[in-house]
C-alpha cells in the first residue's frame, strides 16, 4: 500500500519468442520502456494528475516505432494503418475514444479532445479527424507512421493466410500500449492505444478503445489497460469484468485480474495480458501468454522493466 503515486505501462503482449530475441533487441526495449516510464513519472512527481501521466506515456510509447501504436503501427490488409486509442478518467469516469483513424501522431490526445471537448465517448471517420484539427492536434503524413518491421510482417502473414499456413501465434499480432496511474491525490486514470491485429480486416475495431473491455478506470477499484486477442477481451468485457469482481464479490484487483487473464480468457483463446493499479496503488501485470512488455514505477523507489517471466 502507498499514499504515493504509482505508474505502470505495457508495450502489448505480442512479445517475439525468446529464441528470436537477441540481447541487443531485448536491451532496447527495456531502454525504451524505463524512457517512458520516466516521462510519466515525471509528471507525477511534480505533483501531477493520473490523467496527465497516462497521457504522456502513452504519448511516448506511440512516438516510440518498437511499439504496435502510433509511429510502428501494424497494417491492415490493404496495407493502410487504422488506430484505435482510449482513456478514462477514474475520479469522474469521464472517457474519450476513438477508432479506426490516420493522421494524428498521437491517438491518445484525439481521444482525449473527445473526453474533454465534446459530450461524447467515441468518435471515428472524418468527424474525429475535424476534431483533432480543432484541437491543434499535430497530423503526420503516412510515411510517419510507416516501418519495415511491420510492413515484412503484414508481407508474413498474407503468405500464411494464402498458403494455409496462419498460426495465429500472438508474437505476430505486435501489441498495444497502454498506461494506469494512481497520483498522490488518489485518483487513477487509464490509456491504451493501439494499431490493433496485422492484416485485421479494414474497418476492423479492437478492445483498446472500447470502455470496460481494453480501458477502464474507477477509483472506487482499479484502472485497467489491456493487450492481446482484442475479440476475446471484448467479449469477456475483461477491464469491467475485474471492476465488479472488485465491487460485488470484494476481491482484491490481483486475485480479480488472475482469475481473468489465467482462467477466463485463457479458456476462451483470449491470449494477452493487463497492467492494472488500484486505489492503493497496488500494482499487477499478469499474462498468459510468453510475454508482455512492461514496467512499473511506485513512489521513492526504483523502476522496474520486464518482457518475459
Ligand atoms: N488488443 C489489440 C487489438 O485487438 C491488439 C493487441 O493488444 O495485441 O486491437
Amino acid at each position: 500500500m502507498t499514499t504515493g503515486f504509482a505508474l505502470a505501462i505495457h508495450g502489448g503482449a505480442g512479445v517475439a519468442p525468446r529464441a528470436q530475441m537477441s540481447q541487443d533487441r531485448e536491451a532496447a526495449y527495456h531502454a525504451a520502456l524505463a524512457r517512458v516510464l520516466r516521462t510519466g513519472e515525471s509528471v507525477l512527481e511534480a505533483g501531477g494528475a493520473a490523467l496527465d501521466a497516462v497521457t504522456a506515456a502513452v504519448a511516448a510509447l506511440e512516438d516510440e516505432p518498437l511499439f504496435n501504436a502510433g509511429r510502428g503501427a501494424v497494417f491492415t490488409r490493404d496495407g493502410t494503418h487504422e488506430m484505435d486509442a482510449a482513456i478514462m478518467d477514474g475520479c469522474t469516469r469521464r472517457a474519450g475514444a476513438v477508432a479506426g483513424i490516420i493522421g494524428p501522431r498521437n491517438p491518445v490526445q484525439l481521444a482525449r479532445a473527445v473526453m474533454e471537448q465534446t459530450d461524447h465517448v467515441m468518435m471515428i471517420g472524418d468527424g474525429a479527424l475535424a476534431l483533432a484539427r480543432d484541437a491543434g492536434l499535430a497530423f503526420e503524413e503516412d510515411a510517419y507512421f510507416f516501418t519495415q518491421a511491420r510492413w515484412d510482417s503484414l508481407q508474413e502473414t498474407l503468405r500464411m493466410q494464402a498458403d494455409g499456413t496462419f498460426d495465429n501465434d500472438p508474437s505476430r499480432r505486435h501489441g498495444t500500449v497502454g498506461a494506469v496511474a494512481r497520483d498522490r491525490d488518489g485518483n487513477l486514470a487509464a490509456a491504451t492505444s493501439t494499431g490493433g491485429m496485422t492484416a485485421k480486416r479494414a474497418g476492423r475495431v479492437g478492445d483498446s478503445p472500447i470502455i470496460g473491455a481494453g480501458t477502464f478506470a474507477n477509483n472506487v477499484t482499479c484502472a485497467i489497460s489491456a493487450t492481446g486477442d482484442g475479440e476475446a477481451f471484448i467479449r469477456h468485457v475483461v477491464a469491467h469484468e475485474i471492476d465488479a469482481r472488485m465491487r460485488h464479490a470484494g476481491q482484491s484487483l490481483a486475485d480479480a485480474a488472475e482469475h481473468v487473464v489465467q482462467v477466463e480468457l485463457a479458456a476462451h483463446e483470449g491470449s494477452g495480458g493487463l497492467i492494472a493499479i488500484d486505489c492503493d496503488g497496488n500494482v499487477v501485470m499478469p499474462f498468459n501468454c510468453d510475454g508482455m512488455y512492461r514496467g512499473s514505477v511506485r513512489e521513492g523507489e526504483a523502476m522496474q522493466t520486464a518482457v518475459y517471466e
